[in-house]
């Protein structure tokens, strides 16, 4: 299906989730398809966080650990970010960063796989998931093995856990939860579900899958804010066998107890490490409320039918210019985005980006488009692939100043 002016108008009007558009801040002018690396500014969230600032951190001042349940944020987050990944509310916490949670995770799987120390994961995966698993290897804890091709044919008995992203960060494919998890297990390993790519993006099934961990970004589609804290699960079956590396008071029984020895939390809560950032929790949580009040369902459906219009309309309108389409043709089989290959990527995203379409490039010639549904129309889709087809027609990313590289991408 090509988008037209009239048949974008007529899907907005009876998209479901246009409404939600309103519960989010975007400058005027601006159509932002990078949802899946910095997410959107919540409404509600800077009169939360001043409220956190000014009452509770310059009225309440120290008592806010116990008054405003400063102390209880990890679990409380963590509990609503669960049906969003099919976990129970008692599986999740939000904590660190993402890469701190792999750390964590893997090393605490290799830690309940003590004759094996193996970390399968695959060449190309975010280069945080390898570099933490050579940070490990360098420690003498893990071998980082990349699969040459097809995961489930590469775990052996030698593989402690597989770290994989569930929701490729580049081509946006898909990997199939269920089976890679009961291949793994039939191995005897563990399987380690990266989610920054699909939490609040698409439906997660932790629980259905039979999945051991996971990690996640909060700032991506859960709409946290910069840096937001990331958050990890553990199945309940594996909580009281699990030990965080990292063992920070944060993670005690009784952090309050100032006891020498370390003694883990029970639950989910020895997950922590140090004290928890409040100010990033608080921007984290109106974020996962946002996402979760819309409702991963309506979203999933948003998703799949917006990508796929914004694709095909570039492929008609953008033709005969050197766009290669990257990443699977079946919505069912990719995250929120849709990816290009071109070998002028880098200066036709600038072009983009000067006419107010905000995607991405990433290394070497990939063009990404996030769609976060919650805040994207099929309007926006319309003008995104007329913009991106008039640069190509016109050439006009060929000039010095789009040609300049920056630090960040
Ligand atoms: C964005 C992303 C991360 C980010 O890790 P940080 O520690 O938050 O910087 C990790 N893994 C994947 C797959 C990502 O897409």
């Amino acid at each position: 299906m090509i988008l037209t002016s009239a048949s974008a108008a007529a899907l907005d009007a009876a998209d479901p989730v246009a409404a939600a558009r309103e519960h989010f801040i975007l400058p005027p002018g601006v159509i932002y398809l990078d949802g899946n690396s910095l997410g959107a500014l919540p409404r509600a969230t800077p009169a939360r966080l001043a409220d956190v600032a000014v009452q509770e951190w310059g009225e309440g001042l120290i008592g806010s650990w116990n008054a405003a349940d400063w102390i209880g944020a990890p679990a409380r987050i963590g509990a609503k970010i669960a049906p969003l990944i099919g976990a129970n509310p008692r599986e999740v916490i939000a904590a660190d960063s993402t890469s701190v949670n792999l750390f964590k995770l893997i090393a605490g799987a290799l830690a309940m796989r003590p004759d094996r120390r193996v970390v399968l994961s695959e060449p190309g995966n975010f280069p945080t998931d390898l570099y933490m698993i050579e940070g490990l290897a360098r420690m003498g804890l893990a071998e980082l093995r990349l699969a040459p091709e097809e995961i489930a044919a590469s775990i052996d008995e030698q593989v402690a856990v597989v770290v994989l992203s569930h929701v490729h960060y580049k081509t946006g494919a898909v990997h199939d939860m269920a089976a890679i998890t009961a291949a793994a297990q039939a191995k005897g390993a563990m399987v380690l579900w990266d989610l920054s790519h699909s939490a609040g993006a698409i439906p997660v099934m932790l629980n259905v899958c039979n999945a051991d961990l996971a990690v996640g970004c909060g700032y991506k589609y859960l709409c946290g804010g910069p840096g937001a804290p990331a958050f990890a699960y553990v199945a309940e079956r594996h909580i009281a066998a699990f030990a965080n590396p990292l063992s920070g008071w944060m993670g005690h029984a009784a952090p309050f107890a100032f006891a020498d020895g370390y003694a883990p939390a029970p639950g989910i809560e020895r997950l922590l490490c140090g004290t928890p950032a409040i100010l990033g929790l608080a921007a984290l949580e109106v974020g996962v409320e946002t996402i979760a009040a819309i409702g991963i369902t309506a979203l999933d459906a948003k998703r799949a039918a917006l990508t796929e219009a914004f694709a095909q309309s570039v492929l008609v309108l953008g033709a005969g210019h050197g766009l290669e389409r990257v990443g699977p043709r079946d919505p069912a089989q990719r995250g929120s985005q849709i990816a290009f290959r071109h070998s002028e990527a880098w200066a036709i995203n600038r072009a983009l980006i000067a006419r107010g379409v905000i995607g991405d490039f990433r290394a070497p010639d990939i063009l990404r488009f996030g769609f976060a549904p919650a805040y994207v129309g099929y309007g926006n889709a319309l003008i995104a692939a007329q913009t991106l087809a008039e640069i190509l027609a016109t050439k006009a990313w060929d000039c010095v100043e789009f040609r300049e590289r920056l630090p960040v991408t």
